[in-house]
């Protein structure tokens, strides 16, 4: 039996999974320590319980677990990478180079930094959503201290080269920060092959809960220098005071270990149920455009219906969830910034839906999911004097040609 609604926004967030909420659930009351508590049983076995979700967060992206520092969520792990190291690096340089379509937790860290004195530059991409190793290449100078490039995309699912770009950083000495929010848990990473000095995570977005997250910090050579944004008991390292969310960080370690497990054959369902999604609606519909491109996040569809405004057609979709790039629907009430810097037209980014497939999404739901959207995209096209314009222009097109 299909349930509604349907939950197809697994980008903004996902839901925990049962086997991290029962792994959870003792540490609420029953294992209710301090892990700072270094002088009791119940100190002892909240530490204990911490330093096995380290170790295993740390082995899906192949760190060791004292480069690991519990934060919460990636909005803080990106502020404590971009504002910790350009404060650790200062004397080295002035130069951040990032990126358009990073997240703004991101981007208004390095908007931040400028009113601080900092140099940004926020590299184009093309079309597709993909930067040019050229460009940034060029953009590099002696005064670099921080590359900051996402290893994938929240809104339409690109992927970042992260080897390369860690070869060219690595090669000049400079720092590699990636926001892998989006990426960790659902495509393989490994930070010693990709040269990451620096790498944002959170729970939430991999079946794990909200308000915990972490900032991988490379201590193996070359080690790299952070300065602490939140000050207090010298907690993490000295790098996150605070007293550690013990349940969150034990939910945290489960999904991690999950996703480890499960990831392989978990990305081949998201991609069967993607192509069917995507071929589905193309199928059904004419004018669609499918934005990003290449090698995208398994569980991402990003498709703009020409001629509908996507919150229409999200108002007509109650019981699907989705979201769309559309002003007014994001705590920014911006349109989004990532579709612009494809290039996109005003109206393709008012029309566009992002389709964030995750973990417990079924391909009965994907079916549904393609006929109600068709048919009311189908209905709100009607009503469109523009379309059926388009239409009769296409039309007469095709006649002169034929
Ligand atoms: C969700 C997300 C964030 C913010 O993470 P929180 O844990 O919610 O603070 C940052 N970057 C990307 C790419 C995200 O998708």
């Amino acid at each position: 039996m299909l349930k509604l609604p349907i939950y197809l926004d697994n980008h903004s967030t996902t839901p925990v999974d049962p086997r991290v909420l029962d792994a959870m659930l003792p540490y609420f009351n029953e294992k209710f320590g301090n892990a700072a508590s270094r002088n009791h049983a119940f100190g002892w076995e909240a530490e204990a319980a911490v330093d096995q979700a380290r170790a295993e967060i740390a082995r899906l992206i192949h760190a060791s677990a004292r480069e690991i520092v519990f934060t919460s969520g990636a909005t803080e792990s990106n502020n404590l990478a971009i504002k910790g190291a350009a404060e650790a690096y200062k004397d080295r340089g002035d130069h951040i180079v990032t990126c358009v379509t990073e997240h703004h937790a991101v981007l208004d860290s390095c908007k931040s930094l400028e009113r601080h004195g900092f140099k940004v530059t926020y590299l184009p991409v093309d079309r597709a959503g993909h930067l040019s190793l050229e460009r940034l290449e060029t953009a590099l100078t002696d005064k670099t201290i921080l590359i900051s490039l996402m290893a994938a995309n929240n809104e339409i699912g690109t992927l970042h080269p992260l080897k390369e770009i860690g070869r060219m950083a690595r090669k000049r000495n400079i720092v590699f920060h990636s926001d892998a929010a989006q990426a960790v848990g659902k495509i393989p990473l490994d930070v010693e092959e990709a040269g990451i000095d620096l790498l944002s995570i959170s729970a939430h977005k991999m079946y794990g809960p909200k308000g915990i997250g972490a900032l991988y910090v490379r201590s193996k050579a070359p080690k790299v220098n952070l300065k602490p944004i939140i000050d207090g008991g010298g907690h993490e390292r000295g790098l996150r005071s605070g007293t550690l969310n013990v349940p969150g960080i034990v939910g945290f370690g489960k999904a991690c270990e999950i996703a480890r497990e499960e990831m392989m054959p978990e990305a081949q369902q998201m991609i069967k149920l993607r192509e069917r999604l995507k071929d589905g609606l193309l199928g059904r519909l004419d004018e669609v455009c499918v934005n990003g491109g290449g090698e995208r996040l398994p569980g991402n569809m990003n498709l703009s219906f020409a001629y509908i405004e996507g919150e229409s057609l999200m108002m007509a979709l109650k019981d699907i969830a989705l979201s769309t790039g559309s002003a007014c629907t994001t705590a920014s009430l911006e349109p989004s910034h990532v579709l612009r810097a494809l290039g996109l037209d005003e109206n393709l980014i008012h029309a566009s839906i992002r389709f964030g497939l995750g973990r417990f999404n079924t391909e009965e739901e994907i079916d549904y999911t393609v006929g109600r959207v068709a048919e009311e995209v189908t209905r709100l096209r009607k009503l469109s004097p523009l379309y059926a314009a388009a239409q009769r222009a296409g039309r007469a097109s095709a006649e002169t040609v034929s």
